[in-house]
């Protein structure tokens, strides 16, 4: 059915997720299995029990008997959750921004969410690891205003080791995408040890001055939000304890990222 789909949360008032005062929606399943997910909990595309995380939603939307975490819902379902804030997102020149998990995993259901914002003239942004058919961007493309896509590790046997899939379709997609005139930010999860190494950031910058259309660029340091809920799913955290940068680490890491004339960001 295009026309539903799965999503676990929706996040109201959000500042971090594009420009402006946004509405986020997550959509449930992801392709990906990151070893430093802060939602765990999105990656199965299927519903699963909530009492595992803890998580409890006050939205109407959300609520259903069963005591799941992920529910099926229609396009018109969100939007009317959606369209209550029009009011934030032309003040603060916001808009909806699709999350997950990986949304363009439903890309059915997103490109009618999608096609709805268009005609409600509500800005549109899609929070994506990129890996999806090219076809699936040429899809809901014209319905997109701004991406932010997500690039994390150069080396192809470490991404596929800490990620779960290769990069090559992530970075394709990316140098195709970069070629429109669309608006992108790359967004980089500075994981220690694993993304932040001196290797990987040169080599993600060599990547990065290739591309054209890059708007800004997203720094994202390591946080442990996610570290408790891996017990609770009963899946070892494969990551383990590790320390943040320090904010000399996380300015020395942006400024490199500057040399490229782009301007960078620490969400
Ligand atoms: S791409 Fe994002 S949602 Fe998917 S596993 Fe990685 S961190 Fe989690």
């Amino acid at each position: 059915m295009p026309n539903t789909g799965i999503i676990f949360d929706l996040k109201k008032y959000a500042v971090h997720d594009g420009p402006g005062i946004r509405t986020t929606v997550f959509f449930k399943g992801c392709p990906l299995n990151c070893w430093w997910c802060h939602n765990p909990e999105s990656q199965k595309p299927e519903p699963e029990p909530r009492q595992k995380f803890n998580q409890k939603s006050n939205l109407k939307l959300l609520q259903q008997k069963e005591n799941l975490i992920g529910k099926k819902v229609t396009a018109r379902e969100v939007m009317e959750e959606v369209e209550k804030d029009i009011v934030f997102y032309d003040e603060s020149c916001g808009g909806v921004t699709f999350s997950g998990g990986e949304p363009l995993l439903q890309e059915n259901f997103l490109l009618a969410l999608l096609k709805e914002c268009r005609d409600k003239e509500i800005h549109t942004t899609i929070d994506t690891c990129g890996f999806a058919p090219y076809s699936v961007f040429e899809k809901i493309d014209p319905f997109v205003d701004l991406y932010l896509y997500d690039i994390k590790i150069c080396d192809d046997e470490l991404h596929k080791k800490y990620t779960g899939v290769s990069n090559n379709l992530i970075h394709g997609n990316l140098v195709r995408l970069s070629k429109l005139n669309k608006n992108i930010n790359i967004r980089i999860p500075l994981i220690p040890g694993v993304v932040d190494t001196e290797d990987n950031i040169t080599n993600l910058i060599r990547f990065i001055s290739t591309l054209k259309n890059i708007k800004q660029i997203d720094l994202l340091p390591y946080n442990k939000i996610g570290e408790g809920k891996y017990e609770k799913i009963n899946r070892k955290n494969l990551l383990g304890a590790i320390d943040f940068q320090s904010n000399l680490e996380i300015e020395r890491i942006a400024n490199k990222f500057k040399t490229l004339g782009i301007k960078v960001t620490r969400i």
